[in-house]
């Protein structure tokens, strides 16, 4: 079962609430990141996917955490305290170890905390004038979509910090509705396709791919597809067939669209997927070969 964040994280300001006032379930904020979206941005990473994907990289932002007091024991920093109900962290007192994550069985971390948006906002001020922008990611940052929305419109009505782009790293699952309410306030979006064909897709993912595609076709057809994400993880996804299927109908998409080609690294990633082999140069350039052969000229290796 795939869990999401719990009830009330990401719901948007209501009842005469100020946007500000928004909250989400932040599993994590870095200053500094060039490889999240264009230039240097500003990242926060949500907790709570709605994908159950054999590659993650972060798997600890995929569940909320219920609370269950197992990881307390791995801190030997005291940083985790257990009251019977609740796990509270002391961010004083960690020294950032990540002990506490893998001793957690279920996709989760101790440390995600439940932030307004103004409190993230002020997060954002001290790198601000060195950043390009800010990048929401996940786990899947839409599934918080009006803690986003809040986010990006108080990031742009900010006297200091409106120059910032405001961009989301995502999964593509959202429906149409989501991408149309973020439009107003979002500059871009980087998406991972994880496959073109639905039954890879669903092996991979455990979801369908059709709402990944429509959300690529929505945001390209609106300006605001930044970028697809190809993660190719040998033997799995990277037949070549089936990249020539993916460049095709990306070409057709968007002819200029960008493409992230990201050979799969084995560090971080959960045991379901330790048989799966990292892409060689040669086969990172094979990838580019065929994605070039159908059309794709703007590549990125990584
Ligand atoms: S990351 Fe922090 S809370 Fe987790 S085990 Fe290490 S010191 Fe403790
Ligand atoms: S992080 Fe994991 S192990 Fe720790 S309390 Fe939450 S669910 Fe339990």
């Amino acid at each position: 079962m795939i869990e999401g964040p719990p009830p009330g994280a990401g719901r948007a300001a209501a009842g005469g609430l100020r946007p500000g006032a928004t909250r989400g379930l932040v599993s994590g904020t870095i200053p500094f990141s060039s490889v999240d979206g264009p230039g240097n941005r500003f990242v926060a990473f949500l907790q709570g996917c709605n994908f159950d994907c054999i590659a993650c990289h972060n798997p600890y932002t995929i569940h909320a955490c219920h609370h269950c007091g197992e990881c307390v024991d791995a801190c030997a920093s005291g940083a985790l305290t257990f009251d019977g109900a609740e796990v509270s962290w002391d961010a004083d007192a960690c020294t950032g170890c990540d002990d506490c994550v893998r001793a957690c069985r279920f996709d989760s971390t101790p440390k995600a905390r439940t932030l307004s948006v103004d409190e993230l906002v002020e997060a954002v001020r001290g790198p601000a004038p060195f950043l390009s922008g800010v990048t929401v990611s996940g786990g899947e940052a839409t599934l918080q979509a009006g803690f986003v929305r809040d986010f990006f419109a108080t990031l742009k009505a900010d006297a200091r910090l409106g120059r910032l782009t405001c961009f989301v790293d995502s999964n593509g699952a959202a429906p149409a509705e989501v991408w149309d309410d973020l439009d107003p306030v979002m500059d871009g979006a980087m998406i991972d396709l994880k496959a073109f064909d639905d039954d890879v897709h669903r092996r991979m993912t455990a979801q369908p791919n059709a709402p990944v595609l429509r959300s690529i076709e929505q945001l390209a057809a609106g300006g605001k597809l930044h970028e697809v994400r190809l993660l190719l993880l040998p033997g799995v996804n990277d037949a070549p067939e089936q990249l020539a299927r993916t460049a095709a109908w990306l070409r057709g998409v968007d002819p200029d669209v960008r493409v992230k080609v990201i050979g799969f690294r084995c560090h971080g990633v959960r045991p379901i997927a330790g048989d799966v082999p990292e892409p060689t140069a040669e086969a990172m350039a094979g990838y580019a070969e065929v994605l070039r052969g159908e059309g794709l000229e703007r590549l990125v290796l990584v």
